[in-house]
Parts: C-alpha cells; structure tokens; sequence
C-alpha cells in the first residue's frame, strides 16, 4: 500500500536537480551518468534502499570548483592506475607464478578504488553544447 504509493508520487513528479557540489536544490550543467554513478545508484536502491532520485547537476556557481575536482580525479585516476600497473608488472616479473599474477591484479584494483575516493563524475554535454561551453565559460562562469 505504501510502497504502492511511493513509486506513484515518484512518477509523477519531474525530478528535482540537485548540485553535487554545494548540495543545493538548483539547477545546472546535468552530470553525465557513468558506471560509478550507476553503482552508487544500483547499491542504493537495492542495498541501503534510500535513493532520493535527483537530477545531478553542477550549479553556475560550483562550476569553477567542479571544474578542478574533475581534473584533479582525472589525473589522480591516471596516476593511481599507471603506479597499480608498474606495481604489478614488478610483481608478476619477479614472482612469476599465478599468485603473484592475482597480487598484481589486486594492486592495480585497489588503487583504482583509492582514485574513486576523489570521484567526481563528468558532465553531460552535446558536442555543440561542449564546444559554446569552452568557448564562454570564462565569461559565463569565471566572474
Ligand atoms: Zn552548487
């Protein structure tokens, strides 16, 4: 009955933004959905079953902030994975054997779990979109 309630009331509501930098309710530049978000969204509703349902957006205000979160996971991201990799080589060259394989295995997921502790998703932009994005964010957002 409740349940029944509840997915009623969500349907018929438009989804409300929400700026995943500053937490407000207002709206921005969409956040592209990938296989984090998609995780974090399936553990949600199937694990701690509290999916609020937002519209993830970055607001005008956070985007300056975003825009240095995301560059600093991207580059994290690719240093974390190139230093699991380099660390797994070594092991599996040196070991050579099946568990030094699986080790090596597990250092480079490892560090790639460590690189989502600064996870910050990308945004959802056309590519005409993208292009007027670059061409006016210093003026649209730098101020
Ligand atoms: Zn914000």
């Amino acid at each position: 009955m409740i349940y029944g309630e509840i997915s009623m009331k969500k349907e018929s509501i438009k989804k409300e933004p929400r700026c995943i930098i500053c937490g407000k309710e207002v709206d921005g530049l969409e956040v592209k959905p990938d296989h984090v978000i998609n995780a974090m969204r399936w553990f949600k509703r199937n694990i701690t079953h509290n999916e609020k349902n937002y519209r993830l957006v970055v607001c005008k205000d956070c985007y300056v902030k975003y825009k240095k979160a995301r560059d600093s996971y991207n580059s994290k991201t690719v240093s974390y994975i190139l230093i699991g990799v380099i660390f797994a080589a070594l092991l599996i060259i040196t070991g050579r054997d099946l568990g030094a394989v699986a080790a090596g295995i597990g250092i480079i997921i490892l560090m790639y779990v460590l690189s989502l502790l600064s996870y910050m998703p990308g945004l959802k932009l056309a590519k005409s979109e993208k292009r007027k994005e670059l061409n006016s964010s210093s003026k649209k957002y730098n101020n």
